[in-house]
């Protein structure tokens, strides 16, 4: 099964993709993840892609392309894999499309999470995850049940993405909603899209997709 989880930045794909992949046995690929880490080693992608995720626009689609292209190309990712934060425009998409073609693959299921802008501010400024095991948290709506240490491996180390302050979340919703939001329709006349109510609260909006994946595409 391949999927795609659509959404505004901070709308639960990253929390919602991790779960799915337990579950089903997928593999997720976070295009900002791979990205955030070209950047912490220093590679040539991560040299480029620095300042323009830190300005909170979109790293150019031929970079991306490359990136996805040889990401699922390999092995774990014949098991079937969540896209999450990709495709972001419609070049990324038709590419994605090509892809899959090429490969025998398809789109089972493209997934939209829907939370309102407001909900979004407020979801990007608390989010933070720690630093050893990547177990993703919130300030307010999941914080570690003991303060300071992480519930998963126990680690007191945390971490904030650089882009997740106030000043730069405007720039990323404005981005979702002239380039990504285009995917909408995209995905909607292949007759694939299915929107989900990302307002919920996290355990909800995880049957909801348990429900949709247990059907047939
Ligand atoms: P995305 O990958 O779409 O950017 P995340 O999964 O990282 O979003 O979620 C953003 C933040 O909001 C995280 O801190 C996460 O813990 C929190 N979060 C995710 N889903 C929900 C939800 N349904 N209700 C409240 N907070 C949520
Ligand atoms: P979120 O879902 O919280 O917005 P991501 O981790 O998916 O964050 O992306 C962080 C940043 O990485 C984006 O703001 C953008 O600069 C870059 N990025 C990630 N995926 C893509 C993509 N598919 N196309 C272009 N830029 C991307
Ligand atoms: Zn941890």
């Amino acid at each position: 099964m391949n999927l795609i989880l659509l959404g505004p930045p901070g709308a639960g794909k990253g929390t919602q993709a991790k779960r799915l992949e337990e579950r089903f046995g997928l593999v997720q690929v976070s295009t900002g993840d791979m990205l955030r880490a070209e950047v912490k080693a220093g590679t040539e992608v991560g040299r480029q892609a620095k300042a323009i995720m830190e300005s909170g626009a979109l790293v150019p689609d031929q970079i991306i392309i490359a990136m996805l292209a040889a990401r699922v190309a390999q092995p774990d990712a014949a098991r079937g894999f969540i896209l999450d934060g990709f495709p972001r425009t419609v070049p990324q998409a038709e590419a994605l499309d090509g892809m899959l073609k090429d490969k025998g693959l398809r789109l089972d299921h493209v997934i939209e999470l829907r939370v309102d802008d407001a909900a979004l501010v407020r979801r990007i400024s608390g989010r933070f995850t720690c630093a050893r095991c990547g177990e993703g948290y919130h300030d307010e709506f999941k914080a570690p049940r003991q303060v300071g240490v992480c519930d998963v491996c126990g680690s007191a180390e945390f971490s904030r993405r650089a882009d997740d302050k106030a000043e730069t979340v405007g720039a990323r919703l404005a981005a979702y909603h002239a380039q990504t939001a285009p995917l909408l329709p995209y995905y909607a006349a292949q007759g694939k899209l299915r929107a989900v109510d990302g307002m919920a609260d996290m355990s909800e909006v995880t049957e909801e997709l348990n429900r949709i994946l247990a059907q047939p595409a």
